[in-house]
């Protein structure tokens, strides 16, 4: 894979005790040490305009105005000093940069993701929270759909991008699917979700119990989310790529292993090549560090030839249960 990388992004200091560190990026770069077929590509920020394309003004302006006065607590969990603006910035660029370079063509080997920080899906159109500054992944669908008609989000993060879904919600050229722990932080995401007005039906939320383990996530991707992303026929699939759902990640009850992520990235990439849509990868949450940086060497490994271990887990009755509501809530058939 092409990663999207820069030592901007480690300069957003959280202070010592904060599970969003620069460390994480770290940890991704020496687990992708000695890898076949690794490259870094550093990408320029996100320009302010198009920041101000998902953000309102105001905001972007507040963010600007607080990292230059020397940051602090913009909420209990975010918190900012003065190098987080030019983070964020390049967090969101670093972002663009990948799915410009997926629709530029090069998949397979090729295939981009960015590795910026801060993460981007629960920032809000005005308003920051859950260590998000900017929505990366938002920036990158606005500036994608100067070239393509429709693009998918999905989100398979621990936590529901309430943000991406904020952003998008009304609209009908943007898909935002999450795949999310039921009652996680921010306790958004319910099933019920499905968009508002022109964007009714381009919001899919997956809530999935405490515990699900890869069967369970394989289930819901074959189940719903392909045939929603099929039907929407994207010319662009997103992957919001948060790693805390793995089954040692000190922040949620996930069981997904580091295999299960190279069998959603192959379900993925296979639903993408169905829609004969290029995919790229952004970067979310995930906080340990073992755990991240095997996730990511995987979703690596899977592009460079890589074949996972067989999963032999299968998903229990309430995940079906919660698949099939799902089915008949999206028109998706019995
Ligand atoms: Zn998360």
């Amino acid at each position: 894979m092409k990663f999207g990388y820069s030592d901007t992004c480690l300069e957003h200091d959280t202070g010592g005790r904060h599970p969003e560190t620069p460390d994480r990026l770290r940890a991704i770069k020496r687990g992708l040490t000695r890898k076949h077929g690794v490259e870094y590509v550093e990408a320029d920020p996100a320009s302010v305009a198009a920041v101000e394309a998902i953000h309102d003004p105001e905001y972007v302006a507040a963010v600007e105005e607080f990292c230059a006065s020397g940051g602090g607590n913009w909420d209990p969990d975010t918190v900012a000093v003065e190098e987080t603006w030019d983070a964020a910035l390049e967090s969101a660029g670093l972002a663009q940069w990948a799915a410009t370079a997926a629709l530029d063509g090069n998949q397979g080997r090729e295939t981009p993701f960015s590795i910026g920080r801060p993460p981007g899906h629960h920032a809000l159109s005005d308003d920051a929270m859950g260590f998000c500054f900017f929505n990366n992944a938002a920036v990158a669908a606005q500036t994608a759909l100067d070239r393509v008609d429709r693009v998918a989000i999905v989100d398979w993060d621990v936590h529901h991008g309430n943000g991406t879904q904020e952003i998008f919600e009304d609209r009908s050229d943007v898909l935002y699917a999450s795949l999310h722990e039921d009652g996680l932080y921010p306790g958004t995401g319910d099933a019920e979700e499905i968009g508002t007005g022109e964007g009714e039906g381009t919001t899919c939320n997956v809530p999935l119990p405490a515990g699900t383990d890869d069967g369970g996530y394989l289930y819901a991707v074959e189940e719903v989310l392909a045939p929603t992303i099929e039907r929407f026929d994207p010319g662009l699939l997103l992957v919001s790529a948060g790693f805390d759902a793995h089954r040692h990640d000190p922040i949620s009850r996930m069981r997904v292993s580091t295999d299960g992520f190279g069998h959603l990235t192959i379900a993925l990439r296979e639903i993408a090549d169905d829609v004969e849509a290029p995919i790229a990868f952004v970067l979310e949450g995930g906080y340990g560090l073992d755990t991240l940086s095997e996730g990511v060497a995987m979703v690596h490994e899977v592009f460079d030839g890589h074949v996972p271990v067989e999963t032999e887990s299968e998903p229990d009755e309430e995940v079906e249960g919660i698949v099939a509501d799902l089915r008949e809530r999206h028109g998706l058939g019995p």
